[in-house]
């Protein structure tokens, strides 16, 4: 059985570098060196427990473990967990018949959860319990035959689930841009759902536009976009206009993540670059900077920012102020599954996932 590689590897040795001197002789400085650090950052609930459960089935159950997609969108953690059995695939029927299957935090459609069942596969759902959330949302409104505008990016795993609830209610509006082309069926009878990690700006603006043409345009019964985004979006916000140059650790696919550097860069920061890991800044961003903001998206661990973080302290960026918007003290059970074994395990040490503390990750 050949699995079809969903990560991608760890890069290799980092380049050589430019050295301190050298950059600092390239442009002048206009006051200290600074980093302004973002809190919240980094891990969110959902996928501190997701990950928990990789572990934790690898633990009880013994690899392979296969994992349905990347268990979250960040290469170091696939890696790591890769290294330590887990097999990512990109559909069930690379699986097989009669594995164990963990269906990643960004959630699968019932079609997935049949072709799973379809094979006799174990599965255990990861999928973050805010997505699930909007799933319900999504079959509760088309059962109430509801015309479904779901806010989120065609193509994104997260997307394919929710609109896999109810395809023939739903249309995806990708943004502002999509808002023209929506034709629904009653105009007096239709309601607004999105992706949990948004700009919240953006899908706010797209909204007002879908409302211009639909006037009794519904809510979604609670927000959508899940608080970990719009707490990290809020940090960076407040940061950005201070900032010459704003750091966002995340994957490319990532969308938190590469939300954060468009809402820097619409809030004030002068440049803004998302990388995976410390080795891929590249050291000219830092000429004639003063101020560098600093997050991560909400499927980055904390070592991956502290690398960065020491890697500014050997540019003169030693001196770090956290900017704090938001405490977060969200955690989520675990899956039903892993919990059940766990029980009979008589392991309750993590019978929770919540946010991991940097020194644990
Ligand atoms: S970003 Fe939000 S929706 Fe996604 S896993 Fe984290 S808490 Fe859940």
């Amino acid at each position: 059985m050949t699995s079809t590689v969903v990560s991608v590897p760890m890069p290799t040795v980092p380049r050589r570098r430019r050295t301190p001197e050298d950059v600092a002789s390239a442009a002048p400085v206009y006051g200290p060196r600074r980093v302004l650090l973002a809190a919240p950052r980094g891990y969110c609930a959902g996928v501190d427990r997701a990950v928990i459960a990789v572990e934790k089935a690898l633990e009880a159950y013994g690899p392979p473990i296969y994992v349905r997609k990347q268990i979250v969108h960040n290469l170091h953690v696939v890696h790591t967990l890769e290294e330590q059995g887990a097999i990512f695939v990109d559909e069930t029927d690379e699986v097989p018949e009669g594995a164990r299957l963990i269906f990643s935090a960004h959630g699968v459609s019932p079609a997935v959860v049949q072709s799973a069942k379809d094979r006799n596969l174990q599965t255990i759902d990861a999928t973050c319990p805010l997505v699930t959330k909007v799933h319900r949302e999504a079959v509760r409104f088309a059962r109430d035959d509801f015309d479904i505008l779901l806010i989120g990016h065609e193509g994104h795993e997260e997307v394919e689930g929710t609109y896999g609830e109810a395809p023939e209610h739903m249309q995806i509006v990708n943004g502002p841009e999509d808002v023209d082309k929506v034709t629904v069926r009653d105009p007096e009878k239709v309601i607004w759902l999105s992706q949990t990690t948004l700009s919240v700006d953006e899908a706010m603006h797209t909204v007002n536009l879908l409302r211009e043409r639909f006037p009794t345009l519904q809510d979604p019964p609670s927000d959508d976009i899940c608080y970990a985004t719009s707490n990290r979006q809020a940090a960076i916000k407040k940061i950005a206009p201070e900032a010459d140059l704003v750091l966002v650790v995340g994957s490319a696919n990532s969308s938190n993540s590469v939300r954060l550097v468009e809402v820097a860069l619409e809030y004030g920061a002068k440049a803004s670059y998302r990388v995976d890991f410390a080795n891929e800044v590249d050291e000219s961003w830092f000429e004639g900077v003063a101020t560098v903001g600093v997050t991560s998206g909400a499927s980055v661990p904390e070592n991956l920012v502290q690398d960065v973080l020491n890697l500014l302290a050997e540019y003169g960026y030693g001196d770090v102020e956290e900017v704090v918007t938001a405490e977060e003290d969200i955690i989520f059970s675990l899956p039903k599954e892993i919990r059940a074994t766990l029980k009979a395990m008589g392991d309750s040490s993590r019978g929770l996932g919540g946010r991991r503390r940097a020194d644990e990750s």
